[in-house]
């Protein structure tokens, strides 16, 4: 079964909007097999944006990712990857769309709310990255299997 890796970010958790942004995943359908509640180190949140190293928002977006805890979360689901994208919306939220968490709830793309795997691969190497295998809880909900 797909999984995808999930994060609400420091903004997300300080403006309380945790369980808005979870019930999105878990209204949709999607099963929740991770979940955590951290402060990021410097080092987790270079590797976590390694492809945008080079980018002039790089510095900034690892100290905003450090300055506070975060919820990080794996999905499981099928097509849980491009689903999750499209329920989180364009990067800037001035670009999502309404119904998006981005476009409902953010205005600014420094300030985005969530974070989600954008490929199969992406998401292969943030769950390595932010999970141990034995913090994932492979279950099957058998009260709601239609829904799967
Ligand atoms: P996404 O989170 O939608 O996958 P990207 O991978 O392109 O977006 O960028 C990673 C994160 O970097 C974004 O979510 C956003 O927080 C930040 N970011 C991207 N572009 C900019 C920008 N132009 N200015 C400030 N922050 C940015
Ligand atoms: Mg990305």
């Amino acid at each position: 079964m797909e999984r995808t890796f999930l994060a609400i970010k420091p903004d997300g958790v300080q403006r309380g909007l945790v369980s808005e942004i979870i019930g999105r995943f878990e209204t949709k359908g999607f099963t929740l097999i991770g979940l955590k509640f951290q402060k990021v180190s410097r080092e987790l949140a270079e590797q976590h944006y390694d492809v945008h190293r080079e980018r002039p928002f790089f510095p900034g977006l690892v100290e905003f990712i450090t300055s506070g805890p975060v919820v990080a979360m794996v999905w499981e689901g099928d097509g849980v990857i491009a689903s999750a994208r499209k329920i989180i919306g364009a990067t800037n939220p001035l670009n999502a769309e309404p119904g998006t968490i981005r476009g409902d709830l953010g205005i600014n793309v420094g300030r985005n709310l969530i974070h989600g795997s954008d490929a199969p691969e992406t998401a292969q190497k943030e769950i390595a990255l932010w999970f141990k295998d034995e913090e994932l809880v492979a279950w099957q909900p058998h009260l709601t299997p239609w829904l799967h």
